[in-house]
């Protein structure tokens, strides 16, 4: 092609001296345009030692892939020099400014592939940008880590600590949460108290201070309590809504298993007329706001509420704990949520549902704790939501067995992490771009 097409393209694809486009190759039947980039220069300075006017050694054929061109997939080609330095003996290869060190995409279509996988799974990225999905989880792998490392967390003072699985019912990872930011800020496997350890010394290399955590949301598990107690010891202990509305269902579960189990005869007394779709319905139904309640479900209830059963009061108790909770949150007073979930523990523990006798005794043991959690609004919303978007990081790591919780926890930081040091998408306005290319110039 013309120089002037080779210097159109040097601009366009933002290089400078010493680079610049030599030819340009386009293919239309293998939907195809390959760059060949050169530097000329006989001298240069020593990337090493930075010593000036340095021979050049040998020059070693490279590619990369670029963002394509129109419908073309577009790849750059280079000799790049080796310097062989006078000054401090060494032999070594310049870095090109449009890629990284041993990086075969160049760092635009690096970060194009990042920006599309905060949002698509990465097979559906991969397969978008016609590239192994292997080679996108290396690089999310180094981006994370790099813009990890410059995360600032001197600002963080409330913290949400919670455990999630990443595979079905094994391999537990805790993850902590900026509750004030926002923001995903520390995942480790394991669910014990050391985990909180490590979360302190990392948080301490981000710039933040353990003793400044002013207050900790989390489960009911005695191991994140012996973490917070010993690691983060000004945190105010909360345990949030959502977990302790979760523990009164699973008690409401138990009652129920067990009910239609050992007494069939009484259940099937009370609900005997019901078609099995109907029962079924009732499981459902249980475990349901009565606001979402199907036709069917409505029903089938009506019929629950009526029986003599301890399902029935099961429920019962699960309604009332959630209304219980739902009131502190409208009239947001101590004192009054105080009151109101003390009662509810009285008629817990006369319910004769060891379930819920067990459940209102841990209540009471960590009654402050649960009382704090009742107000707190940063928490509760926030950590339901991050629990949803916990399984989509999940769903995107599928199909990696072997690394799938690093490649998930990796997912999710770059999802949920709002890391300020990721590299900026190639697709903002004109002038940004040039100088997100110029800003990786070595
Ligand atoms: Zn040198």
């Amino acid at each position: 092609m013309g120089v002037q097409i080779e210097a159109l393209f040097t601009s366009a694809l933002g290089l400078q001296a010493p680079w610049v486009v030599r030819d340009v190759r386009l293919d239309t039947a293998k939907h195809r345009i390959d760059f060949d980039v050169e530097c000329k220069q006989a001298l240069l300075s020593c990337p090493a030692c930075g010593a000036a006017s340095q021979k050049v050694h040998d020059r070693l054929p490279r590619s990369w892939r670029h963002l394509d061109f129109f419908q073309y997939e577009a790849w750059l080609h280079a000799e790049v020099p080796r310097v062989g330095c006078a000054a401090c003996g060494k032999t070594t290869q310049l870095s090109v400014p449009w890629a990284r060190e041993g990086s075969g995409f160049t760092l635009l279509f690096e970060a194009l592939a990042l920006v599309m996988c905060q949002d698509l799974p990465v097979r559906q990225t991969a397969r978008a940008l016609r590239v192994r999905d292997k080679q996108l989880w290396r690089r999310i792998e180094h981006y994370v880590t790099e813009a990890r490392k410059k995360q600032d967390m001197s600002k963080v003072r409330i913290v949400g600590i919670d455990e999630t699985s990443l595979r079905r019912g094994h391999d537990y990872v805790t993850v902590v949460h900026d509750l004030d930011a926002k923001r995903l800020l520390f995942s480790t496997p394991g669910r014990d108290h050391q985990t909180i350890q490590a979360f302190a010394q990392d948080l301490h290399a981000h710039g933040g201070e353990p003793t400044a955590i002013a207050h900790a949301c989390m489960d009911m598990s005695a191991a994140y309590l012996k973490g917070a107690t010993a690691y983060l010891p000004n945190a105010l202990v909360s345990y949030d809504r959502f977990h302790v509305v979760k523990l009164a269902g699973e008690a409401m579960d138990e009652v129920r298993t067990e009910e239609w189990k050992t007494e069939q005869a009484r259940v099937e007394e009370a609900l005997g007329h019901l078609t099995p779709k109907q029962r079924r319905s009732i499981l459902w139904g249980m475990r349901r706001n009565p606001s979402g309640w199907s036709n069917t479900q409505t029903e089938a209830m009506h019929w629950l509420q009526r029986a003599n059963l301890k399902t029935a009061r099961a429920w019962r108790l699960k309604m009332a704990l959630r209304e219980v909770f739902a009131n502190a949150r409208s009239h947001n007073q101590t004192e009054l949520a105080g009151a109101e979930l003390r009662a509810w523990l009285s008629w817990a523990r006369r319910s004769r549902l060891e379930p819920f006798k067990r459940l209102a005794a841990t209540l009471k043991a960590h009654f402050e704790s649960v009382v704090r959690g009742m107000l707190d609004h940063r928490s509760n919303a926030f950590v339901e939501a991050i629990n949803g978007l916990m399984q989509q990081a999940k769903r995107a790591a599928r199909g990696f067995r072997t690394a799938a919780n690093f490649i998930a926890i990796a997912i999710a930081y770059l999802r949920l992490g709002k890391l300020t040091h990721l590299p900026a998408s190639p697709f903002v306005p004109a002038t940004a771009l040039s100088a997100g290319i110029t800003r990786h110039r070595v």
